[in-house]
């Protein structure tokens, strides 16, 4: 059989639905009731469909939610490469990471798979970072589709685009994430030439580690269980959990719309599952947002995380924001994991003065306060 780099057209469909601020409010109520602390918000890139002006009021909306002991601190924001006046105005909007895959850096692929509409020009979407910084964002994620071109190249073109902005800017990319073609409804990864297979997969995530040590890294839940607990020892930071990536995926769970769909989701548990299964590895589940609201970004962050400073903050905050999940959203089982995790780390945070702080703001937690950090 002829295997392709082509993507079957259910997968270049523009969503047809767009939320209101009212369904994006009860989106958003949804997602603070699993626990969620951020998101990324996406939107197809459709420039009268989906203006700057609409992405500006649903941040806004967003923000300005506080349900219960809950609200969304950070809103990272995924949409199509825009101008150096929209990036602005997207900074002024208190996004966290401006997120643009490239899908794949090799310009003829790329343009086989983009021949037409707002996407379709190889230059303005790859220098869409260069932009986004000159607009003032300086937290930028990048990452690419592993699978629609050979993966050598498109983990080329990814280290030189993190040397790029390094080199240009002073600062590189906040975040990786490294998605790649799985198996799908309509997607039989046997008939493209170039996906990657597990091993390979695993060593793509092992040397962006080693190249970019300072960036974080993020594995979707379009990877499987078995898949993201091998990766998370040898690179990944982040990861999502509890996802529906259908328009409206939160508030209408039971009625899954597969035509509005981003990609199959193949881990499929819950938050507080997704939390259990973290503490039983032995890893810290960290709601953490702290960086960006003390407005540690862009070179001020990178000094810290290069110098290993930042582990001073990382390590209580982790703490204080999974002892807030265990109180307001934990199941029972996850609570006990979650109390002997937090009893045993906190004696690990090196600084006797962080350590007090940290211990008696976890007493206040308990009493009902929120939002502590280093
Ligand atoms: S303190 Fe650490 S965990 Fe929290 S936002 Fe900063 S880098 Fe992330």
């Amino acid at each position: 059989m002829q295997k392709t780099n082509i993507l079957p057209e259910k997968n270049k469909v523009i969503a047809r639905r767009k939320l209101t601020q009212e369904e994006i409010r009860r989106e958003v109520i949804a997602l603070q009731d699993m626990g969620h602390k951020r998101l990324a918000l996406e939107a197809g890139e459709h420039p009268l469909v989906n203006p700057i002006e609409y992405i500006l009021e649903s941040i806004e909306t967003i923000y300005s939610i506080k349900h219960r002991n809950g609200a969304i601190r950070r809103v990272n924001v995924n949409i199509a490469a825009t101008t150096v006046e929209n990036y602005r105005r997207l900074k002024n909007a208190g996004i966290g990471t401006y997120i643009l895959f490239q899908e794949t850096y090799h310009k003829k692929n790329y343009e086989i798979l983009h021949p037409t509409g707002p996407k379709s020009n190889y230059a303005y979407h790859t220098e869409a970072m260069d932009r986004a910084m000159e607009g003032g964002i300086d937290d930028v994620g990048i990452g690419v589709l592993y699978g629609l071109n050979t993966y050598r190249y498109d983990f080329v073109g990814l280290l030189m685009h993190a040397e790029h902005l390094e080199a240009v800017f002073g600062v590189g990319p906040h975040t990786i994430s490294v998605p790649r073609l799985c198996n799908a409804d309509d997607i039989n990864t046997d008939d493209f030439a170039n996906t990657v297979p597990d091993d390979i997969f695993r060593k793509i995530v092992a040397v962006i580690r080693i190249a970019v040590p300072y960036t974080g890294m993020i594995v979707s839940t379009r990877e499987s269980q078995i898949s993201r607990e091998k990766v998370l020892d040898i690179g990944i930071s982040q990861l999502s959990g509890g996802s529906h990536t259908s328009v409206g995926g939160y508030v209408r769970q039971e009625e899954y719309d597969e035509t509005t769909s981003q990609f199959d989701v193949s881990d499929r548990r819950t938050l507080d599952e997704v939390v259990g299964w973290l503490l039983d590895l032995g890893y810290i589940p960290s709601f953490c947002t702290a960086c960006y609201r003390e407005g540690r970004t862009g070179d001020r962050f990178m000094s810290l995380v290069k110098s290993g400073q930042i582990a001073n903050c990382c390590q209580p905050n982790a703490l204080m924001t999974l002892k807030e999940y265990l109180e307001d959203y934990a199941s029972p089982e996850t609570r006990v994991k979650g109390e002997r995790m937090i009893a045993a780390e906190m004696l690990r945070v090196p600084n006797a003065k962080v350590r007090r702080i940290a211990l008696e703001n976890l007493d206040k937690i308990v009493k009902g306060e929120r939002d502590f950090r280093f």
